[in-house]
């Protein structure tokens, strides 16, 4: 019960398949009490019947493309948790459009819809959480994948995204650091949850890791609960500005 007497906010829930859903069960497990986001009411019941699940009734609507709602998350959230110790940031959009055709036919729109939602948000849900981990530090964590790195046919401007909130994420750390509150993503691999489907190839891509990876498999979603547990813990408070792989190795392979 490692997180026992911690609390914290999980942002990005849509479902039981979600990558959040996941790391709110591992935290969970380990004692820590947990509030959630629905980012609007197409979702709101199947959150409000996780937070159940998970012994939580703080549940706050958050669409991260408006100031307003960030702002009024974390006063509202004061309100019932004085202090948080970890904020899990599991959110990211594209258009589908944009991961279609041809990356060189980007539009700006798309390109800036993408990096507002799955990139500054985590910079704007920061600005706000520190505060409230005035006591003990604490964890900001958040998600990305791969196709910040190298080209993953159809991942196209959300790749591009993935390595701007990876640069925030060191950017993050170096910046909150002396209060000592950690800023870390999981680079997880394909899990298939709905953000997921909108990827076209995404099926191709769950079919080539289990040739490549070391591990000859794809990664399990509550495998990536665990890293993200570990990440928010005290096992991990020498861990900052770090992206930790959770892919069952691929990423080290050449070819
Ligand atoms: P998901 O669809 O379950 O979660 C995505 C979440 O983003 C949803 O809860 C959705 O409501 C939220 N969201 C989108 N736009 C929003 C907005 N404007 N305001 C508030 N919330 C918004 O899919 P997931 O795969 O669990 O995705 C979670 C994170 O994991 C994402 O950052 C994704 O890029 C990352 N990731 C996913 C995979 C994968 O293969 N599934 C791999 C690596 C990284």
């Amino acid at each position: 019960m490692i997180m026992q007497g911690k609390q914290g906010l999980i942002c990005g829930v849509a479902n039981k398949r979600s990558i959040a859903h996941a790391i709110a069960k591992s935290l969970h497990r380990e004692g820590a009490e947990l509030a959630f986001t629905y980012q609007g009411d197409a979702v709101k019941k199947n959150v409000q019947e996780i937070a159940d699940d998970l012994g939580s009734d703080l549940l706050f609507k958050c669409d991260v493309t408006k100031d307003d709602d960030i702002k009024k998350l974390f006063h509202d959230l004061k309100h019932y948790m004085h202090h948080i110790d970890f904020v899990v940031h599991s959110v990211a959009f594209a258009d589908k459009e944009d991961l279609k055709k041809d990356f060189h036919r980007t539009s700006r729109h798309g390109f800036t819809l993408a990096h507002d939602i799955s990139a500054y948000s985590l910079i704007a849900i920061a600005n706000e959480a520190y505060p409230l981990m005035h006591l003990h530090g604490g964890a900001i964590l958040t998600l990305s994948y791969y196709g910040a790195e190298k080209v993953i046919p159809g991942y196209n401007v959300m790749g591009v995204a993935k390595a701007s909130l990876e640069a925030s994420v060191r950017y993050l750390a170096a910046d909150l650091g002396h209060r000592q509150v950690r800023v870390n993503a999981i680079s997880a691999g394909p899990v298939n949850t709905l953000a997921a489907r909108g990827i076209s190839g995404f099926t191709k891509i769950l079919d080539i890791i289990p040739e490549k990876a070391p591990l000859r498999r794809n990664v399990e979603v509550d495998e990536v609960g665990d890293a993200g547990l570990f990440l928010c813990s005290p096992w991990a408070t020498g861990i900052t500005g770090e992206t930790l792989y959770v892919d069952c190795g691929y990423h080290v392979i050449g070819m």
